[in-house]
């Protein structure tokens, strides 16, 4: 089961439509949008539109939207054509790790040479 939407969530705000953001994908249960801070030429975040904290916290209560949010981030490296030179996926998982936003999200960096330190 979903926690209830957090008001003060910024990516339930997005699901929500009640901010803006620059969406490339959307299924009933996911959305994908650009990073307002890109990393590389392709910054795009996938979010299950229900709220987890954490990639871990939605694998272990669902699964299916888990698998999910990685079908759609694939689905984003192919619309964006990053997917042949190679792209990454990246889940940042507390704030130790430099999570910033406590709703699940899995970053899709590519289309450029990759460096140590990318996000
Ligand atoms: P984290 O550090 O939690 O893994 O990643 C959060 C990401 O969300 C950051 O890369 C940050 O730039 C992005 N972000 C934060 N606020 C917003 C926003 O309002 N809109 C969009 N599109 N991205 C955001």
């Amino acid at each position: 089961m979903a926690d209830q939407l957090d008001p003060d969530c910024i990516f339930c705000k997005i699901v929500a439509g009640a901010i803006p953001a620059s969406v490339v994908r959307e299924t009933e249960r996911t959305i994908a949008f650009r990073d307002i801070n890109p990393q590389a030429p392709t910054h795009v975040l996938v979010v299950p539109k229900d709220h987890y904290p954490n990639a871990a916290t939605l694998a272990a209560a669902d699964p299916e939207l888990a698998a999910a949010v990685l079908t759609e981030a694939a689905g984003v490296a192919a619309d964006e054509k990053i997917a042949d030179h190679g792209y990454r996926m990246i889940f940042n998982t507390g704030a130790g790790a430099g999570q910033t936003v406590f709703h699940a999200h899995v970053h899709v960096l590519g289309g450029a040479a990759f460096h140590e330190g990318m996000v």
